[in-house]
């Protein structure tokens, strides 16, 4: 019994080149394969998977259908057909599921997890704006408020910024949960535990298959909703050719950190420097209960060949006196512009499926939750129009709103990764000049990137013009 990859599941995303420790991972055309005598069978490849590719067992993959291949599957349809058929139940799906019942549709929501949000991989952080313009804050949902920042530069020096409304720490799993229920008590017909096999369909969307140990069932929707996160099939649905590159994600490593050093006042931390994040940045977020979210993003490329794992590993350890590493959470993160169009016929791409997170922070839950809305609540206001129209019309709503923003942001992305520690250095000391020594509410977060980008040639020369235009 070894590690392998399964082929038709493996979405060439090579996250798990990332987290080899013993490099025992090649790209092999349009997969990933594990070269079983250099495996030491570690399993952090199967971890870091986010479509559940790796598997441990005997090598079968060759024997099943591929894809985009129903020929001779037999499969039974369900008995209903449905206004809107969701793909994935992560917050973005749930937050879909929800709006469109709210506007009188049959929708169905098809989750493969066997509990929503879980396993955790996310860092569980969103700005309270982020979260209440879609859903109220909920106390049984939320671990942590986070009251406070403190930005350690490469040279360990440290900012503190007093801002009692930064955001939140969620806790995913329950979170999750509640909005499933929510969807339930609004009639929304959750498929758990089934996982989205095949699209039927060429020119648009005719049916889903979806299966579980012991079924294979047909669904049918009039329009679909992509919420499958990164490495969704939907995304794969409408557009095949596109895989991510190796700039297009940041490589994360995570733990739920217990420590009697994570008390007193919730601060979130961020750490920069090359050494310690190569083109990214470590994150600390209390959970409360002496426990955080510790991790990090990095580009791989910019690295000295040592997986994030590695990086964490060296940050722990200089960081903490004392800790017990409760769970890991890696995973990946698109750090790259969203799919263009946010869809193909009839089928809508929500959250990280569409891409839709900030490139820069690696950020995605508050456009997961808005978008799964957005793009709900234009299926009610066009359902009258042909699909182009609502494909159209999302699109035109997505850039009017969160689009444009994060657009300069992927921009910029590639430059904030190659800035030297000595221009973080300086950054800090922009920051330092307007933040330190005050408390801070509502922080106008792009306000304050302008002003760092008009500091820097660098990055004025890629998004100072996207940058004068946005404001
Ligand atoms: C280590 C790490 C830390 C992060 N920290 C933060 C943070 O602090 N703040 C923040 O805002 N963002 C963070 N993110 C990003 C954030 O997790 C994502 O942006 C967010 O989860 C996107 O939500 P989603 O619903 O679009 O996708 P997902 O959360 O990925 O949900 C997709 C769902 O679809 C299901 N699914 C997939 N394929 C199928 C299938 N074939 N059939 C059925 N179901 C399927 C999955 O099981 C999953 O439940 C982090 C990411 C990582 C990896």
């Amino acid at each position: 019994m070894s590690y392998f990859v399964d082929k038709n599941i493996c979405i060439a995303c090579w996250g798990c080149l990332q987290i080899c420790p013993v490099n025992a991972i090649v790209q092999n055309d349009k997969s990933a394969e594990i070269i079983p005598n250099i495996c030491i069978d570690c399993g952090k490849c199967g971890n870091i998977c986010p479509i559940g590719a790796i598997k441990i067992g005997i090598d079968t993959s060759n024997k099943i259908l591929p894809d985009n291949n129903s020929d001779n599957l037999s499969y039974e349809t369900v008995d209903k057909n449905f206004d809107i058929v969701i793909i994935g139940g992560g917050p973005a799906g749930l937050s879909a599921g929800y709006f469109a019942a709210k506007s009188g549709f049959s929708v169905a929501i098809v989750e493969r997890r066997q509990k929503f949000g879980e396993p955790v991989a996310c860092a569980e952080g969103i700005s309270v704006e982020g979260l209440t313009k879609i859903f109220p804050a909920n106390d049984e949902w939320i671990s942590s408020k986070i009251e406070a920042v403190k930005i350690y530069t490469p040279s360990k020096r440290m900012l503190y910024i007093d801002h009692p409304d930064a955001g939140f720490v969620l806790d995913r799993p329950k979170f999750e949960s509640a909005l499933a229920k929510m969807n339930v008590e609004l009639g929304v017909k959750i498929f758990q535990k089934y996982s989205v096999r095949k699209i039927l369909g060429e020119s648009e969307i005719d049916s889903i298959l979806i299966e579980n140990d012991d079924n294979l069932l047909e669904l049918v929707g009039k329009y679909y909703i992509g919420a499958d996160g990164i490495a969704g099939i939907s995304s794969r649905w409408a557009f095949p050719e596109k895989i991510l590159a190796d700039e297009d994600f940041h490589s994360c490593a995570q733990v739920l950190l217990g420590s009697d050093e994570i008390s007193g006042k919730p601060v979130a931390e961020f750490w920069w420097g090359k050494d310690i994040a190569p083109g990214g940045y470590i994150w600390v977020f209390p959970k409360g209960k002496n426990r955080a979210n510790v991790g990090l993003g990095i580009v791989p490329k910019f690295g000295d060949g040592k997986c994030a794992n590695d990086y964490l590993e060296q940050f722990l350890h200089t960081r903490f006196k004392n800790f017990r590493i409760v769970e890991h959470r890696d995973g990946i993160v698109p750090t790259t512009r969203r799919f263009s169009p946010l869809g193909r016929a009839n089928l809508l791409l929500v959250g990280d499926c569409g891409k839709l997170t900030n490139a820069i922070s690696g950020g995605g839950l508050d456009s997961a939750l808005f978008s799964g809305k957005l793009a709900a609540e234009t299926i009610a206001d066009c359902k009258n129009c042909n699909f182009l129209k609502i494909l159209n019309e999302y699109e035109k709503r997505w850039q009017k709103s969160n689009g444009r923003l994060l657009d300069i942001y992927a921009k910029l992305r590639k430059g904030v990764s190659r800035l030297t520690d000595s221009e973080l250095e300086k950054i800090a000391d922009i920051l330092d000049k307007k933040l330190s020594g005050k408390v801070w509410y509502g922080l106008d977060i792009p306000a304050i990137v302008w002003e760092i980008v008009k500091s820097s040639p660098k990055l004025l020369s890629i998004a100072g013009k996207f940058f004068v235009n946005y404001f």
